[in-house]
């Protein structure tokens, strides 16, 4: 609030493909797909005309008791779009409601399974962000958003993050890596037969400034996880639906003949619909479901929103994967990737540049001033936000960390526009370099 009385939102008049159009009709590039939701761009006629059909026929009915075509057909793609162990979806309304449907069926699976509730702690990482309802805040670890709440949390487990930057001086990010497993161990070893599951966000923690791990690390939970008969949740609710280039994260971690590692739960949410309608999506396996299915219906897994499974989100989505099926997201991905490698290698030599990283269409930058090794402070922040809107471009940084995850219908150019833009924008803010023209800048 406080900030607005300087900097008032921006009235968004209408959105259509990678752009958004303000009240005043300036067309500002949507460089992180309004929150990671938007994949295939505003306004798109397929998704649209989905939308149209379905509200003709009705918008939307309860699922309980009730189901419909378009919300079956969305969870067999899902079922044949992950890996086979994923048999079963259950739908929910948010991010973080997929993150607390993941944790209560966990808990409830062991209660039912062991005939305990020895098992009621989750382990989440250093730095994580898995939403900010009360059991996702629980697991969330983001002092900003959590601290305040402490009293209503539950207290759970920590393990450090492998995330690269946090390496210490000297110590390699395999290295790293390796040392956070073993951490994970002993974290396990100490509260043995107490553990319902390890939650994480594979490969990239976004809220945490995009820091980026390596699949291997991956690897190494799925081992604890078979070690210390735990469950592991992966939340793709930002980096699935081709986000890192691949349709999940989960699978880089095939690779030269290793097997994916499949999750007990994966959380999906935010592109599901492209950017459309709030909708998540639990997918877990045979044997979760098995330890549900009974005649007594308090051994059931009783979460009932009111607007689970809307149809017009579901025909949202499955307009959305349609077009992932028809090949043209990844012809898409297939040229914007490299714009964004060159464009970020191209900002890596700048002096406040550090930890240039990437994957997929995902780029982030640390900007830290060279004349003291401060990082980006919140006026510098706010300048460099204004300067970019000036520009064309709408951008969100999380503290000193500037990160780019464009719709993919951005062209090549528009991206690598970007990059130029936001290189020039930080030398004239950290460095006071008087403003230059990008050479590959397209207003
Ligand atoms: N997990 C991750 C990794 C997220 O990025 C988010 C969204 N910020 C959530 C969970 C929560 O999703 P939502 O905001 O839809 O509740």
């Amino acid at each position: 609030m406080h900030t607005h009385l300087h900097t008032p939102p921006l009235a968004i008049a209408r959105a259509e493909g990678a752009y958004l159009y303000t009240r005043a009709g300036q067309p500002l590039l949507d460089t992180i797909s309004s929150w990671w939701v938007n994949l295939h761009g505003h306004s798109h006629v397929a998704i649209n005309s989905a939308i149209n059909l379905q509200l003709g026929q009705f918008s939307q009915v309860m699922l309980a008791g009730l189901t419909h075509e378009g919300i079956e057909q969305l969870a067999k793609s899902l079922v044949a779009l992950t890996p086979p162990p994923l048999q079963r979806v259950f739908f929910a309304d948010s991010g973080s409601a997929a993150v607390e449907v993941a944790l209560k069926m966990s808990l409830q699976y062991w209660a039912q399974t062991e005939g305990t509730a020895n098992k009621r702690y989750f382990i989440s990482l250093q730095n994580g962000y898995h939403g900010e309802t009360l059991g996702s805040l629980s697991v969330t670890d983001i002092p900003l958003f959590s601290a305040q709440y402490q009293p209503l949390l539950v207290q759970q487990l920590r393990a450090p993050s492998p995330a690269s930057n946090l390496a210490s001086e000297g110590c390699s990010a395999s290295a790293h890596e390796q040392h956070c497993l073993t951490a994970m161990q002993a974290l396990l070893e100490q509260h043995e037969g107490q553990v319902c599951a390890i939650i994480v966000e594979p490969l990239v923690q976004g809220a945490a400034g995009m820091q980026m791990y390596s699949p291997s690390y991956l690897q190494g939970l799925a081992e604890l996880r078979t070690q210390f008969g735990v469950h592991l949740i992966f939340d793709e609710i930002a980096v699935g639906f081709g986000r890192t280039g691949k349709m999940f994260a989960l699978e880089h971690t095939a690779t030269d003949g290793v097997e994916v590692v499949c999750p007990d739960f994966l959380c999906l949410s935010k592109g599901l619909t492209a950017g459309y309608l709030p909708m998540s999506a639990v997918l877990t396996t045979n044997a979760v479901y098995d330890a549900f299915y009974s005649s007594d219906v308090r051994r059931g897994f009783l979460h009932s929103h009111s607007f689970t499974g809307n149809a017009l989100a579901a025909a949202a989505a499955n307009a959305s994967l349609a077009l992932f099926a028809s090949g043209g997201v990844w012809a898409q991905q297939a040229a914007l990737i490299p714009a964004m490698q060159l464009g970020l290698a191209q900002l890596a030599s700048k002096p406040w540049a550090r930890d240039c990283r990437g994957i997929g269409l995902i780029g982030a930058i640390s900007v830290v001033n060279p004349s003291n090794q401060q990082p980006m402070g919140d006026a510098q922040r706010s300048q460099l936000v204004a300067l970019m809107l000036e520009h064309g471009y709408w951008t969100r940084p999380i503290g000193h960390h500037v990160y780019c995850m464009p719709p993919y219908c951005t062209t090549p150019s528009e991206l690598l526009g970007y990059w130029a833009t936001l290189g020039s924008c930080i030398d004239y803010v950290i460095l006071g370099t008087p403003w230059a023209k990008p050479a590959v800048y397209l207003p």
